[in-house]
C-alpha cells in the first residue's frame, strides 16, 4: 500500500535537485566502485528514473498500422516511486539494459497492452498488487549492481555484479517444480511485470539473478540473457529441438536478437547454419561469426504470399532449392519466429522427420501451412518460450566461457529508448542494442581483461563495425 501512494506521489514528478542529490549518492558509490559494505551504508532513494508507457495512452496508436506506431511518442522517460522489496527479490543498480521486440511490442501496445498483464499480476498476491500502476517500466535484461537483498535472498549479496534473466516465476506453485517454463502463472519480467530493467534501480526476484561475465563490460553483459536464453532453450536444451553434430540448421533473422545466439549454439554444437538474412552488410556480419551459409532473401525477392490469403508453393521450392544448393540437403531443425510470412516455407523446407522449434510470430500469429508436408513427413513443430533458470544459467555460462560474444550492435543512453526501440521496430538493427542507464559511458565494468583479450576484441566487435550501416 505504501508503494502505491508512493507512485501516486512521485509519479511523473520531474526530477528535483532533492530526489537527484538524493539518487545520486547511492548510485555515485556504485559508479565509483564502492563495496558491498559502503552500498549498504548508504540510504535507498525514492525514486527511480525510468522509462515507461502510460495507461492512459494505451489506445493512443489504435487504427493505425503498425509500421506507424512509434515507440518515441509512447516511451517516457522520468522518475518513478521505486516500491517495497519483497523478501524474494533485490533492488539492483542497472549499469546497462537492452531494447528487447518485447519492448516493441509494449511500446506500440500490440498484440495488445500490457496494462491487464500488470492487473491480472495484481490479483495474485500482496506483493503482486504492487505492479498495477497508472505506469508500466519496462525491460527484460540488465547487467549491475545489487544494492539490497530481501530477507529471503540466501545467495547473492550487497555488492555482487550480475546479469538478469527474465523468466519471473511463483516458486511455491507446485506447476513451477519441473521445468519452471511450465509453471501456470510464469511471467516475462519487464513485459509482464513491472519494474523493469529500463531504468536506474529495478526490483528482480533472487532466482533471476546470474553471474556478470567478467570480461564484458555492463553494456556487453546486458544484451544476453533474453536472446541467449531463448536460442539455448530452442536449440541446446534437451527441452528444445536439440541439435546435434552435422545437423543443418536453418536460421531465420540470422543476425538479428535471437538469431544471432542461435548461429553461434549451431556453431558450438558442431552443426551447420543456414542463416537468413535482408542485406548484403548482415551477410558480411555473419560470415565475420563463422557462417558460411548465408541466404540474403532482399536479393532473391521470395514471395511466399501471392496476396494476402494465398501462399506460393513454387516460391516454398524456390527456397528448398537454394538451401539444398548450399548444403546438400534439407535442414534438420528450422529456427522460425517471423510466424506468417514465413511458416509455409519453413514447414515444407524441413528434412523429412526433422523439427520446426518456434517462439514468435513477428510478422503475424494466424499461421498457415500445407499440413501435408507435415504429416507425409512426419516432421513436427516444437513451441518454445524463453527459458528455465538452470537453461539461463546454462547460456550465462557460454558467454563466462567466452564460447558466445554478445551480439552488441549500438548503444544508446536511457533518456534516448524510444529511438532505439524505434530502431528495432523498424528491423534497422543488427543483433541487439544496448541502453546506458547508470553507467556513464560505454567500455566500462571489465575485470578480466586476461580473458577478454583471450576471446578477442575483434571477435567482440563484430556487431559493433556495422553499426552505422544499419542506422
Ligand atoms: P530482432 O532482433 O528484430 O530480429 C528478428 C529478425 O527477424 C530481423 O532482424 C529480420 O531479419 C527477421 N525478420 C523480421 N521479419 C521477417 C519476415 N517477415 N520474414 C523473414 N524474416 C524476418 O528480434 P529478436 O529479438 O530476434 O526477436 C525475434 C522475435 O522473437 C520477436 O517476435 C520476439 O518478440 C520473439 N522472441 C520471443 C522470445 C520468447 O521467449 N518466446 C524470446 C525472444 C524473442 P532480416 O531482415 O535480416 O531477415
Amino acid at each position: 500500500m505504501f508503494g502505491l501512494i508512493r507512485a501516486a506521489v512521485f509519479f511523473l514528478r520531474p526530477r528535483s535537485p532533492t530526489n537527484l542529490g538524493e539518487m545520486s549518492e547511492i548510485l555515485d558509490a556504485v559508479r565509483d566502485g564502492a563495496s558491498g559494505e559502503v552500498l549498504a551504508e548508504i540510504a535507498m532513494p525514492s525514486t527511480t528514473r525510468a522509462a515507461f508507457v502510460l495507461r492512459d495512452e494505451q489506445h493512443m496508436f489504435e487504427g493505425m498500422p503498425s509500421r506507424d506506431k512509434d515507440p518515441r511518442k509512447s516511451l517516457h522517460v522520468a522518475e518513478v516511486a521505486i516500491p517495497e522489496l519483497a523478501p524474494d527479490e533485490v533492488y539492483l543498480a542497472v549499469m546497462a539494459s537492452s531494447i528487447n521486440f518485447n519492448t516493441v511490442w509494449t511500446s506500440i501496445f500490440e498484440p495488445l497492452s500490457t496494462f491487464g498483464f500488470l492487473d491480472r499480476l495484481a490479483k495474485e498476491s500482496y506483493w503482486g498488487r504492487r505492479h498495477a500502476l497508472e505506469y508500466h517500466v519496462v525491460g527484460s535484461d540488465a547487467s549491475g549492481v545489487v544494492l539490497r537483498t530481501g530477507s529471503a535472498v540466501r545467495n547473492w549479496k550487497v555488492g555482487d555484479e550480475v546479469t538478469v534473466h527474465c523468466n519471473y516465476v511463483d516458486d511455491q506453485d507446485p506447476s513451477s517444480h519441473d521445468d519452471s517454463m511450465l509453471s501456470s502463472n510464469q511471467k516475462i519480467w519487464g513485459f509482464e511485470t513491472n519494474f523493469g530493467g529500463l531504468a536506474d534501480i529495478c526490483v528482480v526476484k533472487a532466482n533471476q539473478l546470474m553471474p556478470k561475465p567478467t570480461h564484458l563490460s555492463w553494456e556487453e553483459a546486458a544484451v544476453n540473457a533474453l536472446c541467449n536464453s531463448t536460442s539455448y532453450r530452442m536449440l541446446v536444451s534437451r527441452n528444445g529441438a536439440p541439435v546435434t553434430q552435422g545437423d543443418k540448421v536453418l536460421i531465420w533473422g540470422a543476425s538479428g536478437g535471437i538469431g544471432s545466439f542461435a548461429v553461434q549454439h549451431v556453431l558450438n554444437s558442431g552443426a551447420t547454419p543456414i542463416g537468413v538474412v535482408s542485406s548484403a552488410a548482415k551477410a558480411q556480419t555473419l560470415h565475420e561469426l563463422g557462417c558460411e551459409f548465408v541466404i540474403n532473401r532482399e536479393e532473391k525477392q521470395y514471395n511466399f504470399w501471392k496476396d494476402a490469403h494465398t501462399q506460393d508453393e513454387t516460391e516454398w521450392r524456390r527456397f528448398g532449392k537454394d538451401v539444398r544448393a548450399l548444403v546438400g540437403e534439407d535442414p534438420d531443425i528450422v529456427f522460425e519466429h517471423p510466424g506468417r510470412s514465413t511458416m509455409g516455407a519453413s514447414v515444407f523446407v524441413a528434412k523429412r522427420g526433422g523439427t520446426i522449434v518456434t517462439c514468435a510470430a513477428t510478422s503475424g500469429y494466424m499461421i498457415e501451412y500445407d499440413n501435408r508436408h507435415l504429416w507425409m513427413k512426419l516432421k513436427t513443430i516444437k513451441g518454445s518460450h524463453f527459458s528455465n533458470y538452470r537453461e539461463a544459467w546454462a547460456a550465462n555460462q557460454t558467454i563466462i566461457d567466452g564460447k558466445v560474444v554478445p551480439p552488441l550492435s549500438a548503444v544508446f543512453p536511457l533518456e534516448q529508448v524510444g529511438e532505439a526501440t524505434y530502431e528495432v521496430h523498424l528491423n534497422r538493427h543488427e543483433g541487439k542494442i544496448g541502453v546506458l542507464c547508470v553507467a556513464e559511458q560505454e567500455g566500462l565494468g571489465v575485470t578480466n581483461p586476461e580473458l577478454r583479450a583471450k576471446v578477442g576484441a575483434k571477435r567482440l566487435t563484430i556487431f559493433r563495425r556495422h553499426d552505422k550501416e544499419f542506422s
